[in-house]
């Protein structure tokens, strides 16, 4: 069984989340959605929030599971013994940024990572103008999936 994590903080999760984790399934067997514990990091969405918008969102796929994870991913990839990590590609930052990040977890562990392009349409969101648009009071649900609500 071929099966993915896809990391990330999902600080909430956005509709070019869904779309990689979507085709994602067409790829893996199982995609694993794994939310990243940083001590440091500030977030606008409380873990618990978190990880409910995407368990709701893929409440009807049997196939993606949420979990989350402390520490280094490849370290977690082999606890739960996954071979794949999966990531999208919006730009050349990210694609320099992610570049980095594959090849020290090549050093660290076999473990393959596997990037999609982002779909054209949802190129452009990211989950900080999401957390802008909020803190502005914009609407935000055209960038986001039906399950991500403010309390
Ligand atoms: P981080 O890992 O910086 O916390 P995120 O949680 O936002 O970032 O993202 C996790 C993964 O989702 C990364 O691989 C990122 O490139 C990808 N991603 C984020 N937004 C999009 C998008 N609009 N299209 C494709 N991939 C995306």
């Amino acid at each position: 069984m071929k099966r993915a994590i896809f990391p990330g903080s999902f600080d909430p999760i956005t509709l070019g989340h869904y779309d990689i984790i979507k085709r994602g399934v067409t790829l893996f067997d199982e995609v694993i959605v794994a939310i990243g514990v940083n001590a440091d990091k500030k977030y606008m969405f409380s873990l618990e929030e978190r990880k409910q918008f995407i368990e709701e969102t893929f409440a009807d796929e049997p196939r993606i599971k949420v979990v989350t994870y402390k520490g280094l991913t490849v370290d977690f990839c082999k606890e739960i013994d996954v071979e794949f990590i999966l990531r999208g590609l919006r730009n050349p930052a990210d694609f320099e940024f992610e570049k980095a990040i594959a090849h020290t977890n090549r050093d660290l562990a076999p473990i393959e990572t596997v990037f999609l392009l982002t779909s054209a349409d949802t190129s452009y969101i990211a989950s900080s103008i999401v957390r802008d648009v909020i803190r502005n009071n914009g609407d935000y649900t055209k960038l986001v999936p039906k399950s991500v609500k403010i309390k």
